[in-house]
C-alpha cells in the first residue's frame, strides 16, 4: 500500500517540470491528485495539466486536472471548491507554482516582472492557504508544503532581487503561517529542491552555467512525500533542503 493511500493532494505548477514530479510520486504513492496550472500558459514551453493527469492515469493512478492561475482569487476559490465537490477533503497542498527571474539586474527587471513574480511566488500562496485552509481545520489536521529556495535565504546564491525576495517572503510566510495554524494540527514547511533541470531552468541562460551539475525533478519526490505525511504534532515550522533528506531531517 502507497504512503498516501486516501490521503487528497492539491500540487500547483503541475504542468511541468517540479510540479508535475510531485504530483507523479504523490499519485504512485496511492494519493489522489489535484494538478494546477494556469489555463492558457504564457510561457510557450512543453507540458500542461491535462498531459500529466493523462499520465497519472495511465499509470493507475487517480488524477484531476484543474485549470487555475494561483494568482487570481475567483480562480483559487473555483479551483478548491472543484477540488472538495470531487474529492471531499483535502490533506495536502504543494505550492510550487512559481516564476523564476534570474541573472537580471534591478535595472532590466521590468515593474512587469515585478508584479508577476510577486503575484505568482507570494501572492499564490496566500490564496492557495486561505482557500484550502477551513477544509483541513474541520479534518483536524494538513500539511501545506511550500517549495522555496536557497536563493530565498542566501543572498550569494545569484538569485538576484526579486526572485531571493519573493523566496524570503516566501519562507517568512510560511514559517508564520506554521505558528497561526499549529493549533488546528496543520503543517506548514518550506522545501528548498536544490538546482533542478525543468523545463522552466532550461529556459533561463543563466542556468546553464551549473547545467550539468543539476539534478531531475524526480528526485525530490521522496521528500515532498515526507512533508506531505506530516502534521503540526509531527513535524511543521521547517525549511528543509532535499539534499538533506535522510541526513539531518526525515530520519
Ligand atoms: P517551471 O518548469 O518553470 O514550472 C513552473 C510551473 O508553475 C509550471 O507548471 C507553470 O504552469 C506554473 N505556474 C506559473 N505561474 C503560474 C500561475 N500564475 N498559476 C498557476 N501555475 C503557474 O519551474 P520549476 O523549475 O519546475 O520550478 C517549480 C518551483 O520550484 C518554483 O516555485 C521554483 O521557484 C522552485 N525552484 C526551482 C528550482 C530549479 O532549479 N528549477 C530551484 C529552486 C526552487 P503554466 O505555465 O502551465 O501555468
Amino acid at each position: 500500500m502507497g504512503k498516501m493511500e486516501g490521503l487528497v493532494a492539491i500540487v500547483t505548477g503541475a504542468s511541468r517540470g517540479l510540479g508535475r514530479a510531485i504530483a507523479k510520486e504523490y499519485a504512485r504513492e496511492g494519493a489522489k491528485v489535484a494538478v494546477c496550472a494556469r489555463p492558457q500558459s504564457p510561457t510557450g514551453l512543453a507540458g500542461n495539466v491535462e498531459e500529466t493527469a493523462g499520465d497519472i492515469q495511465a499509470a493507475g493512478g487517480e488524477a484531476f486536472a484543474v485549470a487555475c492561475d494561483v494568482a487570481d482569487e475567483a480562480q483559487v476559490s473555483e479551483m478548491v471548491r472543484q477540488v472538495l465537490d470531487r474529492y471531499g477533503r483535502i490533506d495536502v497542498l504543494v505550492n510550487n507554482a512559481g516564476v523564476m527571474v534570474l541573472g537580471e539586474s534591478i535595472l532590466e527587471i521590468s515593474p512587469a516582472q515585478w508584479d508577476l513574480s510577486v503575484a505568482v511566488n507570494m501572492r499564490g500562496p496566500y490564496l492557495t492557504c486561505r482557500a484550502v485552509l477551513p477544509a483541513m481545520r474541520s479534518q483536524g489536521r494538513g500539511s501545506i508544503v511550500n517549495i522555496g529556495s536557497r536563493m530565498g535565504s542566501d543572498h550569494t546564491r545569484g538569485g538576484g532581487v526579486l526572485y531571493s525576495a519573493s523566496k524570503a517572503g516566501l519562507h517568512m510566510f510560511s514559517l508564520t503561517l506554521a505558528e497561526e495554524v499549529r493549533e488546528y494540527n496543520i503543517a506548514v514547511n518550506i522545501l528548498s529542491p536544490g538546482s533542478l533541470k525543468s523545463e522552466g531552468s532550461a529556459a533561463i541562460p543563466w542556468t546553464q552555467w551549473d547545467w550539468a551539475v543539476r539534478d531531475l525533478p524526480e528526485v525530490v519526490g521522496p521528500s515532498a512525500v515526507y512533508l506531505a505525511l506530516q502534521d503540526a504534532q509531527l513535524f511543521t515550522g521547517n525549511l528543509v533542503s532535499r539534499a538533506e533528506f535522510g541526513k539531518t531531517w526525515g530520519l
